[in-house]
């Protein structure tokens, strides 16, 4: 059976991710990805995870107190500051996930924007394991939304070859432009 956009992108994670393994979510929002992420990795291992907005980090955290995690570090900055909070120079990520777009039920004017989203999937390549996975879920109906998609497929179609596969999944007859996934591999 064809998986839905999300049950997808998380498939792909618990493939990628080991337990121990120090985590990215670029864009915490509501917290899911965050709490998934956390279990994947297990008490050993950590999760950064990133919101610009209050709403969401204020969400997310009560998320991780529901469920008693201790591994997940909450950050409220933007992601193309990911180098920053780094623990170690050694760190390698052992997976990401972004969901890009807007926090649903929140306010629409604050979305991802182009800049930021390359420069902080730049550094997530740079600081991703070898056989480590990036997922990036592609929201592109909101204002703005179209410009991202275009600047994102165009800069990870000139991804070189030998370091990176780039795979893009989604469903072309859904109305409303649905989202879709873009998972990078590092080689
Ligand atoms: N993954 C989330 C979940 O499981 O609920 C949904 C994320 S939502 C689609 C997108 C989020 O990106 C919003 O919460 C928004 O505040 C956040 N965001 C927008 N620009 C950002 C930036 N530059 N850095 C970090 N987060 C950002």
């Amino acid at each position: 059976m064809l998986q839905r956009i999300l049950d997808y992108a998380h498939f792909l994670l618990e493939d990628s991710v080991q337990q121990g393994d120090v985590v990215l979510d670029g864009t915490a929002g509501n917290g899911h990805d965050t709490l998934f992420l956390s279990q994947l990795v297990g008490e050993n291992g950590e999760v950064l995870s990133f919101d610009i907005q209050e709403q969401a980090i204020l969400s997310t955290e009560q998320k991780i107190n529901e469920n008693n995690v201790k591994n997940i570090t909450l950050i409220q900055d933007s992601h193309d500051k990911l180098k920053n909070y780094i623990p170690e120079p050694s760190t390698r990520l052992g997976g990401a996930i972004f969901n890009l777009g807007y926090l649903p039920g929140s306010d629409k004017s604050i979305v991802t924007k182009p800049d930021t989203t390359l420069t902080a999937i730049q550094n997530t390549l740079d600081l991703l394991k070898p056989q480590g996975l990036l997922v990036l879920v592609v929201y592109h109906g909101h204002h703005g939304g179209q410009e991202e998609k275009e600047a994102l497929l165009k800069y990870l179609s000139k991804l070189e070859q030998k370091e990176f596969s780039v795979l893009r999944y989604g469903f072309v007859n859904q109305a409303n432009n649905p989202p879709f996934i873009l998972a990078i591999e590092k080689k």
